[in-house]
């Protein structure tokens, strides 16, 4: 890497000799590559699924600097894969539990704590204290971001990214080969590819592809092997195939092309389409919401109160609030169901597709068509706390 310490901070202590001698005995690491493990420099971006085993492995590799950029507190719903933290760290900062988890397994590494969102303000000097940069982000943004901070400080963008079943992995803007732009020139439109929170995630996938995000990390080091440059690894864990896509370098691509209009890092909420912090907030608020406990009123009042469920039949078992099940995307075609003189209260998982759902309602005619604010978890959190959250 270009820009590693001086090799006198990179020697090995016996008690570190002792931890890394599997490593030591191999000629492809050997000493020489353990040093340059130690005097390595290498920034994960988040601490989460895909930041949990790529930094555990890196540390107790013996990658002697190791940053972290995450501002998220640890959250239930987390631990079914991000792996690195705790039941007893739920609503602590993740950085202070990642930190504290790394550098119990390896008390001879550095760990430097980056507590914020890593934006266009901050990214490239963030970067540029780093020799490798491993992006384990789950939004377009920030990916992006980290991708044109890459090539724009040249260093190495080790990228992997999850969905479900599948993830893929890739060595991005080594000089040579080619950036995630160059794979993805645009952004798919906003709200068209869900989030793992709305579309959920196998919780052992992020382990699968942080683990190969850090083999690569580590090659790179040691400057072996063949890293994933030019090469999109596809990882289909239902069928457990892994399949292998030729990337080029687009000799048009706006950040690493030769006619190259991005020179400075952009605004990427703007450019993925994305206004302010919450792409759904200005649709969930442009439709006529009802709070759980408005709701609970008229029920207990004996109003006359329909109560439609637009979320999927598997979301229904987990629990339900008695309401008429029609999925969203059967709706258009299952209105007759509804009985346009009654008033209707939609709810989903937390309001968002029942807002598209009230929206849709409106357009054919539904008059007295609300959405349940909050959704399932609203009425969890204010009327019926038996109701799980999920
Ligand atoms: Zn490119």
């Amino acid at each position: 890497m270009a820009t590693l310490t001086s090799p006198q901070a990179a020697t090995l202590s016996n008690d570190e000799i002792l931890r890394y001698s599997r490593h030591l005995i191999m000629p492809e690491v050997g000493m020489a590559g353990q040093q340059k493990l130690k005097a390595a420099r290498v920034l994960c971006i988040g601490a989460g699924g895909l930041g949990s085993p790529l930094a555990l492995y890196l540390a107790a590799a013996g990658v002697g600097t190791l940053g972290l950029v995450d501002f998220d507190v640890v959250d239930l719903t987390n631990l079914q894969r991000q792996i690195i933290h705790t039941t007893d760290d739920v609503g602590r900062p993740k950085l202070d539990s990642a930190a504290e988890k790394l550098t119990a397994m390896n008390p001879f590494i550095n760990v430097c704590k980056f507590e914020t969102k890593l934006t266009s303000a901050n990214a490239l000097d963030i970067l540029r204290q780093f020799d490798i940069v491993a992006d384990g982000t789950d939004n377009f943004p920030t990916r992006y971001l980290v991708n044109d901070a890459c090539v724009l400080t040249g260093k190495p963008n080790v990228y992997a990214s999850i969905f479900r079943f599948e993830g893929q992995a890739s060595v991005f803007a080594t000089g040579h080969g080619p950036c995630y732009r160059c794979l993805y020139p645009e952004p798919p439109p906003p709200g068209l590819v869900p989030s793992c929170a709305e579309g959920g995630v196998l919780g052992i996938l992020p382990g699968l592809l942080g683990v190969i995000q850090a083999t690569e990390v580590i090659k790179l080091i040691l400057g072996s092997g063949e890293p994933l440059i030019g090469r999109l690894l596809l990882v289909d864990a239902l069928a457990m195939r892994f399949r292998e896509l030729r990337l080029r370098k687009n000799p048009e691509c706006p950040v690493c092309g030769a006619n190259r209009t991005i020179r400075e890092l952009i605004d990427y909420n703007q450019f993925c389409g994305i206004r302010g912090e919450s792409q759904e907030a200005p649709l969930i608020s442009a439709v006529p919401e009802i709070r759980p406990e408005e709701l609970k009123a008229k029920l207990d009042a004996g109003d006359d109160v329909f109560i439609l469920d637009v979320r999927e039949p598997h979301e229904y078992q987990i629990c339900n609030i008695g309401g008429h099940l029609i999925p969203l995307g059967d709706l258009p075609a299952r209105m007759n169901e509804l009985d346009s003189s009654r008033e209707i209260v939609v709810h989903c998982r937390s309001g968002v597709r029942s807002a598209k759902a009230v929206t849709l309602l409106r357009q054919a005619g539904f008059g007295k068509v609300t959405n349940l604010a909050g959704g399932i978890l609203g009425w969890s959190d204010k009327v019926d706390p038996t109701v799980p959250k999920y």
